[in-house]
């Protein structure tokens, strides 16, 4: 049996199904060394055993039919968090979400997409997904004498916390070249967390929504409630929450032309100026890398036609990418590709891969609020 074979014959719904029969054991599963023996036999509980809603079940199983155990892992793993009460129950959205398609990655975002949209509906929603905040970790040292904590809490206050530890941590790596952005983030969270703001830290910034013109005015005469939009910091807010944020908490990106007169600064200045950044920012929420979930705030301005080949620095030859996929982006075209390189297409910028085939784009669902999609919906 060859590799490839034998991972097809690993289909979640091929396994799960022989647990169940009870022709693959619990004791196999230990026998061969299988970490998540017990998710496994969980997860067949849910896609084979009994149940009074038998035909949602045998839907699953056939929307399923060509997903792994990882991906039906992770939708497992999202439906845990679907609140009760809402339009839809646990075992009708097992059926959609068992028809998700991609790599593992991709299905873990869609799905987490989809239960949010599915819980905003559920009254009070935010204050039963509030009982969840925590601090969890912190009493276990590894081998190098190390301990991780795990904080959980509502989008926008993590989104807030990054905001006010990354100017702090930008200046300590301006100081030092040599640390990292996330032992520089570590470092800002323990001076913030132990010492109080550092005298002289600078503020964060502040993300931006982004919205089409007659969201804008809707969202003005306090109608469209239900209406979400991106923020430039990779989260989303209802119209109705911005409006009890008092809008002014939020700078607006209210206008968005993809070709932006007054603003070319062509050869002049290399670095984006603050305008091309927000605009750059509301059109991409995401580094458009594929599968990158840097959100925009965090990115840097990046130029698809490299400023040493004569990019100039205009909207059209600009892209916010993450740090990461900034330096390994193939800059010289007459150099052999390694990691492949962004470039403007119509719709939006795609990543060209290394092995010239076809363009990916970032498909996280946010990016669907971005105002490049906004334009070309
Ligand atoms: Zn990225």
């Amino acid at each position: 049996m060859t590799t490839i074979a034998a991972l097809e014959a690993l289909r979640a719904m091929t396994v799960l199904g022989e647990i169940s029969s009870g022709a693959v054991t619990r004791a196999d599963l230990d026998r061969l060394g299988v970490r998540d023996g017990r998710l496994w036999q969980k997860l067949s509980a849910i896609y084979f055993g009994s149940t009074r809603q038998r035909k949602l079940q045998a839907a699953a199983r056939a929307a399923g039919a060509e997903l792994s155990l990882d991906a039906v892992a992770v939708i497992e793993k999202h439906l845990r968090t679907l609140l009760s009460g809402g339009a839809v129950t646990v075992e009708e959205l097992r059926v959609e979400l068992c028809g998700l398609r991609g790599t593992v990655a991709d299905i873990d975002r869609a799905a987490a997409a989809r239960v949010r949209d599915h819980n905003r509906s559920v009254q009070d929603a935010a204050a039963k997904a509030y009982g969840k905040r925590a601090l969890r970790g912190g009493k276990n040292t590894d081998g190098l004498g190390m301990r991780t904590l795990t904080l959980t809490l509502p989008e926008r206050q993590i989104a807030e916390i990054i905001a006010t530890l990354l100017p702090t941590a930008e200046q300590e790596r301006a100081a030092d070249k040599a640390l990292t952005y996330e032992q520089a983030m570590g470092d800002a969270a323990y001076r913030h967390l132990v010492s109080g703001s550092p005298d002289g830290s600078p503020p964060p910034m502040i993300p931006h929504v982004v919205m089409a013109l007659p969201d804008y005015a809707a969202v003005l005469r306090q109608e469209g409630d239900e209406t979400i939009f991106a923020l430039t910091d990779g989260t989303t807010i209802t119209g109705q929450e911005l409006v009890e944020q008092e809008m002014s908490t939020h700078g607006l990106v209210g206008l968005y032309s993809p070709v932006t007169g007054g603003i070319n600064l062509y050869r002049d200045e290399r670095c984006a100026n603050w305008k091309q950044r927000m605009l750059l920012a509301a059109e991409t929420i995401l580094c458009p890398a594929p599968e990158c979930t840097t959100p925009a705030t965090q990115c840097q301005a990046h130029h698809l036609i490299a400023w040493a080949e004569g990019g100039e620095t205009n909207q059209a030859n600009l892209s916010m990418a993450c740090r990461v996929h900034n330096a390994r982006n193939d800059d010289n075209p007459h150099a052999p590709p390694r990691h492949g390189r962004l470039e403007r297409h119509p719709g939006g910028v795609v990543h060209l891969p290394p092995d010239g085939g076809p363009p990916r784009t970032n498909i996280h669902p946010i990016r669907q609020l971005s105002a490049l999609a906004l334009i070309n919906a």
